[in-house]
């Protein structure tokens, strides 16, 4: 395939994948943006588990702390209520406190304040102990104790809440605080005096928070500002749920719970941090998931792209074998469009070819200053040897000629078959008319070269017809008709010839047109008359018969000869009437002559192939003789060699009726045809004319020609009897005698004579019925 076909095809299948890839990237587009979408949701809902978990563990954080607090709480009650305390209060024995609330034992119940006041608010005990030290100071000091005064008075409420919502903060620190009524052990008797127990909150106490719940527990600050701002809402928002996830890092991530104090307000928050196990599954899972997703398109569009390739493949495929189907259609094309320019019988081009071939010739040729030849070339008599010897004898000699043809003229010149038997050669680049005239010599003696069909040894001629650009016509049509035209002059001037074509000829053709028209008109108007020709026995001179000759006398052009006029009629079909008109003319002129007691002879009328063809001829002779009142025996018929050929049945089966009829038939032109001899046994025929070209022959000397005594010996064998015509001198009338040839016609005995003439030639026969000298002079002069 061509770089441009590949062009071609690529562009084609770029025009059709557009589209294509079109969709195929928005889909892409999509999926990656749904991909995303999706991702972004998975990792979301990790990322509320994780959060949901850390609110988890801030509230697990926030528990511990209750429990821890829950602790202190319970110390509180169980020393609250216990008999011991409440006689303490009643009794106030010394014994009771450092027995009880000693440093040691305090920090054993992790409790860093102990206090006793009184039902009326007066301080009965406080200690605080130093966590670090272990040293109790007694009375615990102001600061301390003031945060944890409001507390005395809400023991009650503080009952009911959590331990943990009993909380305050404090300049040294958050606290958690328990405060009960000391009451006999069994509550019957309250004294109004309240146990409080606090306890800082502090590294210890978030320890514990941490063993409780295996968290790592922090105090985080108390300022919003410094807190992640959802922590900062729950600290300042009562309402807001007080454990909030809050991711640090991409790896760790912190909750926290806000604790309240019993007026709700924030007291402490605690912290705690855990890796971030739950987001990075979520991660991973999502870079799985979006990774396998990632996989599959790929495989998907891999596969899609694998695919397309294979339909584009099989699209160009499709595309080269429809183009193969074009090339080949177009190559048959070709090739038909080639037979239709050849002439299948002999392979030459045809009139077609030389009719698109011609205008490019002459292009070429118009400033060469050379000239072109266009050569029409008949095979003279071709239908004869069609006729005599067959198609398929005819179809070899047409394919010899064009060989002969071909081979006699330059590579680039052009040899066509135009059909039938008629070739055209077309010659440029030709100097001057002696090189045509040298072409055509050629042309015609490659014709004239033995040719042997069947064992058998034609002599073949052809006329020719020359036209020549530029001076006789600067197109095709022009110069074929002109070439056309110049054939006929050649042919008209006796074949086996050439002619050029001259201004002259086109008049000529004009005039035959101009014939044919005036033809018609010529039988009515007494213009077409019959002239007799003698036809005497060699052997004594006596006259024999008479052959009936027409003449067409034109008013203004004077006499034209049969062969001019008669072609013409053939042509047109008018044959048909001036042989009826001729056929009447003779039977009245015998009519006349018997009646007039003239001695009369046999006389013969020329009878055309067409007559035969068209009409039923012996039918006709019937009717006209018995209307002349003439008996058929007067009257022969002349038939020429080649109008025998045409339809050999039809044609004996009149020749029969006729000879039925009592009529004679001669053979016309004989020799000039094709038909073997042996086929004159075949015809019902009475006499053989032997044609004038024979004749002539005769006169010079020893090219004299076998033709004349092999007819004679063989008509002899078949029984039938010969005329020479054209005998012009004593020379040739002897040496036919010497031949054994029957009868002569011609000049030398006389030439064709008007009808009053030959019936003067009729009354003066001498006594052994020949032509008397004066009669013929009369008859000739007149
Ligand atoms: P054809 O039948 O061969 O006629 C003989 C021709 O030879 C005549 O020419 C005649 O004038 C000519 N001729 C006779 N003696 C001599 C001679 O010694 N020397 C020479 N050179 N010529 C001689 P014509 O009259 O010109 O007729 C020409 C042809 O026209 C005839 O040839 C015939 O084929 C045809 N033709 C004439 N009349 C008729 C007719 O009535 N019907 C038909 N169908 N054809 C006719
Ligand atoms: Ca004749
Ligand atoms: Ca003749």
């Amino acid at each position: 395939m061509g770089a441009v076909d590949e062009r071609a095809v690529g562009a084609l299948l770029r025009r059709q994948m557009r589209p294509l890839l079109f969709f195929g990237l928005l889909s892409l587009a999509g999926l990656v943006a749904m991909s995303a979408i999706a991702a972004r949701a998975l990792l979301g809902s990790y990322d509320a588990l994780e959060a949901a978990a850390a609110r988890q563990r801030a509230e697990q954080v926030y528990r511990a702390f209750d429990a821890d607090l829950r602790q202190l709480a319970i110390s509180n009650r169980d020393y609250a209520e216990w008999d011991a305390a409440q006689e303490f209060i009643d009794k106030r024995d010394p014994l009771f406190i450092p027995g009880n609330f000693s440093g040691p034992q305090l920090l054993g119940m992790h409790v860093d304040v102990v206090w006793i006041v009184d039902a009326t608010g007066n301080e009965i005990h406080s200690g605080y102990v130093e966590r670090a030290s272990g040293t109790l100071t007694t009375p615990a000091p102001r600061e301390i104790l003031e945060p944890l005064r409001p507390f005395l008075a809400r023991v009650d409420e503080l009952r009911h809440r959590r331990p943990s919502e009993a909380t305050v903060a404090t300049a040294a620190g958050p606290m958690g605080v328990s405060a009960t009524e000391i009451a006999r052990s069994d509550g019957s008797r309250g004294t109004g005096a309240v146990l409080l127990f606090a306890r800082f909150i502090a590294a210890a106490e978030l320890q514990r928070v941490y063993d409780a719940s295996a968290l790592p527990v922090t105090l985080a600050s108390l300022d919003p500002a410094a807190l992640p701002p959802q922590v900062g809402r729950a600290i300042l928002d009562g309402t807001v749920e007080p454990f909030v996830a809050e991711p640090e890092t991409s790896h760790r991530i912190a909750s926290f719970a806000v604790v309240r104090n019993l007026a709700g307000e924030p007291v402490a928050v605690l912290r705690t941090e855990a890796a971030r196990d739950i987001h990075a599954i979520g991660v991973r899972t999502t870079f799985y998931l979006i990774g396998s997703v990632a996989v599959l398109l790929l495989a998907f569009g891999v596969i899609c792209i694998l695919l397309l390739a294979r339909l584009m493949a099989l699209q160009q495929r499709d595309f080269e074998s429809r183009r193969n189907a074009e090339e080949q259609q177009r190559e048959n094309r070709r090739n038909l469009a080639k037979q239709a320019r050849r002439d299948f019988l002999t392979a030459l081009p045809n009139r077609l070819y030389v009719q698109t071939r011609m205008p490019h010739l002459i292009a070429k040729m118009a400033d060469s200053g050379r000239m072109i030849a266009v050569i029409y070339l008949n095979i003279d008599r071709f239908k004869s040897v069609n006729e005599s010897l067959g198609h398929a004898s005819g179809d070899e000699l047409l394919r010899i000629v064009a060989k002969r043809l071909r081979a006699s003229v330059a590579r680039a010149d052009l040899v066509a078959r135009m059909g039938g038997d008629e070739f055209v050669i077309v010659a440029s680049l030709l100097p001057d008319v002696q090189a045509v005239e040298r072409l055509a010599r050629r042309l015609r003696a490659a014709v004239a070269a033995e040719v042997l069909i069947d064992k058998k040894s034609l002599n073949v001629t052809a006329s020719l017809g020359i036209a020549l650009y530029p001076s006789d016509g600067l197109d095709t049509e022009t110069l074929l008709k002109r070439a056309d035209i110049a054939l006929h002059q050649a042919k008209d001037a006796g074949r086996r010839c050439h002619r050029f074509f001259s201004a002259d000829m086109d008049a000529h053709v004009n005039q035959r047109a101009a014939l044919e028209h005036e033809l018609r008109g010529s039988i009515g108007s007494r213009q077409i008359y019959l002239d007799y020709q003698p036809i005497v026995d060699l052997r004594n001179g006596r006259l024999v018969s008479l052959e009936a000759l027409m003449r067409w006398r034109h008013p203004e052009r004077g006499l034209i000869p049969p062969g001019q006029f008669i072609p013409v009629a053939e042509k047109c079909g008018f044959i048909l009437e001036l042989g009826q008109h001729a056929l009447r003319e003779v039977l009245a002129q015998l009519r006349e002559w018997i009646d007039a007691k003239v001695p009369v002879v046999p006389v013969a009328v020329n009878v055309s192939a067409i007559q035969i063809e068209r009409v039923d001829f012996v039918k006709l002779v019937k009717r006209l003789t018995a209307a002349a009142g003439v008996d058929p025996q007067w009257v022969r018929f002349e038939i020429t060699e080649s109008a025998m050929m045409k339809e050999p049945e039809k044609l004996i089966g009149t020749l029969q009726g006729l000879r039925s009829l009592g009529s004679k038939i001669l053979l016309d032109d004989f020799g000039t045809g094709y038909s073997s001899l042996s086929y004159l046994n075949r015809l019902p025929i009475d006499l053989v004319k032997i044609d004038r070209a024979f004749v002539r022959e005769l006169s010079e000397g020893d090219r004299a020609s076998p033709v004349i005594p092999l007819v004679v010996d063989m008509a002899k064998q078949l029984g039938l009897k010969t005329v020479a015509e054209g005998v012009e001198t004593a020379a040739q009338a002897v040496g036919l005698f010497e031949l054994g040839c029957d009868f002569g016609q011609g000049y030398f005995y006389s030439k064709p004579v008007l009808a009053r003439h030959c019936r003067s030639l009729l009354e003066h026969l001498d006594h052994k019925g020949r032509l008397t000298d004066s009669a013929v002079l009369r008859a000739v002069s007149g």
